[in-house]
């Protein structure tokens, strides 16, 4: 007797004709045809079936707050607003606002969330203290994990490192950095990596966020990932310089990533707002080519970023939305590129997170989404919409799919 069994499923690595999936205590059991019955008895009617949307990079604590906003659109100009404006953020503020965003990241069938929170002498720990509430209360819908950050810099920002490392006694489960912001960069990104090692966190790092390839902190990052031993632990998001590099550059830089172990998270939507911001036509796309580091064995992933704020003023919490964006952006049609984009918001960021029971297979977590579609390509192609989703076997979300009422 299974708790549950999803039938008629399209499992796209599994060959020929949809299956059943059967789930026993919150894992999957049993993957074949005409399995026995149980406690819930659901169909996804022959749509694709995916182990659940990864979003390995989302600002939960800075959602929402566009109409506070009146930033012209730089990205010095929209941390600048942020500083200003969560002086005035409250612990119940934060969480409200994150919820709503959390919500509908769920309804687009989210499981597993990489969300940053700054930390820094105007905010204190109130975000953070929102988030860790949070992530008790959705723990039913989606695995959340809260990366404390110093957005607006560390050495240049007394304070800060002591409530980066209250946190991290608090349990903060990654730590990250965003030397850019710093007055000593290189500094910032060993005394991040110090933390690191003081509390055994992985490291996610804004980096190298601007257009100008003359310079990298990349470089400094790849030394200290080396130094410290901290390979197949550190990822970078942005990176939009790679964007501005011919071909054989980004090969060179992209073998020593893949030997780093240093995972790569690109973020269309933001990095096409902000970036390119001088020109005023022939408006470079700044989106880094994370299908051609994939393809040098660089772990990539595509995610949210921002949602509702100056850095990004729009947002849905759809990640397949964002798979069809850069897909779009990156010129990529064909059905095995298009896959590509759907590994890097599902399997690929799983990878980068490190999550070791993701994937429809036995003995993993039954984290199950069926998708308004057959085919993976397409469901990508045409932005498809998730109609019910399972978290570790129990339903989480549905959607009625859309019906025309001829007349
Ligand atoms: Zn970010």
């Amino acid at each position: 007797m299974f708790d549950l069994v999803l039938r008629d499923a399209t499992l796209p690595d599994r060959g020929s004709g949809p299956l059943d999936i059967g789930v026993i205590d919150g894992l999957i059991a049993a993957i074949g045809r005409d399995l026995g019955s149980a406690r819930l008895d659901e169909t996804a009617g022959g749509r694709l079936v995916l182990p659940g949307f990864v979003d390995s990079h989302l600002h939960l604590d800075k959602s929402c707050i566009l109409d506070r906003c009146t930033a012209e659109g730089a990205l010095a100009d929209a941390i600048a607003e942020v500083a200003r404006l969560k002086r005035d953020f409250s612990e119940e503020d934060v969480y409200a606002r994150a919820e709503a965003t959390l919500v509908k990241a769920i309804l687009q069938g989210t499981m597993r969330i990489r969300s940053h929170v700054e930390i820094d002498p105007r905010i204190g720990l109130r975000s953070f203290a929102a988030l860790k509430r949070l992530q008790r209360d959705f723990a039913w819908a989606v695995d959340l994990e809260l990366c404390v950050f110093p957005q607006e810099g560390l050495l240049n920002d007394p304070g800060t490192e002591e409530l980066l490392v209250e946190a991290c006694e608090m349990g903060a489960d990654l730590i990250g950095g965003c030397p850019y912001t710093d007055s000593d960069p290189q500094a910032h990104v060993d005394r991040i990596f110090a933390i690191a090692r003081r509390f055994d966190l992985d490291i996610d790092f804004h980096l190298d966020f601007d257009l100008d390839p003359s310079w990298m902190h990349l470089d400094a990052v790849i030394a200290a990932t080396e130094r410290n031993g901290w390979a197949g632990r550190v990822a970078v998001g942005h990176v939009t310089k790679l964007s501005a590099i011919p071909p054989e550059a980004l090969t060179t830089i992209g073998n020593r990533l893949a030997a780093a172990g240093i995972a790569v998270t690109v973020l269309p939507a933001t990095d096409l707002f902000l970036m390119g911001r001088r020109h005023d036509h022939n408006v470079p796309r700044g989106v880094a080519p994370a299908h051609r580091l994939a393809e040098l064995g660089v772990t990539c992933s595509l995610a949210t970023n921002n949602v509702l704020n100056p850095f990004t003023p729009f947002g849905d919490g759809s990640l397949n939305r964002i798979a069809n964006l850069y897909a779009n952006v990156a010129q990529l049609g064909r059905k095995a590129e298009m896959i590509c984009c759907l590994d890097m918001v599902t399997a690929g960021a799983a990878r980068l997170m490190r999550c070791a029971d993701y994937g429809i297979d036995i003995g993993k977590a039954a984290d199950l989404v069926v998708m308004d579609a057959t085919d993976p390509a397409l469901s990508v192609a045409e932005i498809a919409q998730p109609l019910m989703g399972f978290k570790r076997g129990i339903k989480t979300f549905e959607r009625a799919a859309p019906r025309l009422l001829r007349p």
